[in-house]
């Protein structure tokens, strides 16, 4: 890699998405990055888009022996110091809670929670060296949850938690956790989302078919119109960047109008009047 200007970053997740856009924004201002991914052809497609230093690290965040080969390499390869980490790799998976496979919501939690926690841990020796910064990438979905996508809200909901229990241990050591909110944002994960959903309907009972059926369609239908309506996920790489580089960074970042005025809502509506509004904006 060539030599940092703005030290090395770690991002989780980038060989599409969120982390793509972030781990290229972030090398084209100067950062040096490491970029997760799960295959090599997608680490080798991302430098080729790099502007900048964009360095391939092969992380899957659910594998022990993964975190722990990556950690070792960027060690070897900085001298043991971090800038950043951008925790940001996660699927959705959607489904009635009542009849969602167990080992399906065990995933959900971890890859968008546990891995998450996994890489922080391995991490942080690194991040405290440089007086770093740590980024969760959240979501809105961790702050209102919806209908049948209660386990994509239990990984955010926990993940909201861990990022403001971690600020405060982190605090003495004057490392800064960032938690970062997008709304909705058009991205391969709506579609995975809904193709996942689609074939795993095909398992199920009759009986769960008959009583969610019809809601199912609709949140297919809801998934594959967020990732045209969406935006674009440059938008979330420019507040990863802030978060990264500004001098006070605020503790959370909403991304998109729909997470300002979501955030909001929330924090003003009771429950019912909230399950009303999101039955009107989602069909649910
Ligand atoms: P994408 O599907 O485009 O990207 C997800 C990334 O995570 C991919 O690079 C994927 O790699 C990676 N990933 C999945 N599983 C693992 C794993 N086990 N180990 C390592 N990497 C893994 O989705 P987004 O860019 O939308 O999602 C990025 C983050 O943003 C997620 O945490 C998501 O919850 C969050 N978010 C997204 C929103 C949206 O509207 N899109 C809104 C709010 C938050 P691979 O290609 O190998 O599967």
């Amino acid at each position: 890699m060539n030599a940092p200007t703005r030290g090395n970053v770690v991002v989780t997740g980038t060989s599409t998405g969120i982390g793509r856009a972030a781990a290229l924004r972030l090398a084209s201002e100067g950062f040096s990055v490491f970029a997760g991914v799960r295959r090599e052809e997608d680490g080798h497609a991302l430098r080729n888009d790099a502007g900048g230093s964009v360095e391939p690290l092969l992380l899957d965040v659910t594998s022990a022996e993964s975190i722990a080969a990556a950690a070792s390499r960027i060690g070897d390869a900085t001298g043991g110091g971090l800038a950043g980490l951008v925790n940001n790799a996660g699927v959705a998976v959607a489904g009635p809670l009542e009849a969602l496979p167990i080992e399906d919501f065990r995933h959900q939690i971890e890859v968008n929670l546990i891995g998450q926690v996994a890489v922080t841990q391995a991490m942080l020796p690194m991040v405290r060296a440089a007086k770093g910064r740590i980024v969760l990438i959240s979501s809105i979905g961790g702050r209102l949850a919806t209908p049948f996508m209660g386990a994509y809200h239990a990984a955010k909901f926990g993940l909201e938690a861990v990022g403001d229990s971690l600020r405060q241990e982190l605090a003495p050591f004057g490392i800064e956790v960032v938690v970062v909110e997008p709304g909705t944002i058009s991205t391969p994960i709506w579609n995975k989302g809904a193709d996942r959903a689609k074939e795993a309907r095909e398992h199920l009972a009759p009986d769960a078919e008959d009583l969610y059926g019809a809601s199912l369609d609709q949140v297919e239908k809801v998934a594959r119109r967020s990732n045209e309506r969406g935006i674009p996920p440059e938008k979330v790489a420019d507040i990863v960047l802030r978060a990264l580089i500004t001098s006070r960074p605020r503790t959370r970042y909403q991304v998109g109008l729909d997470a300002k005025v979501g955030t909001r809502i929330r924090r003003l509506a009771g429950d019912r009047l909230m399950d009303r509004l999101i039955a009107r904006a989602t069909g649910l």
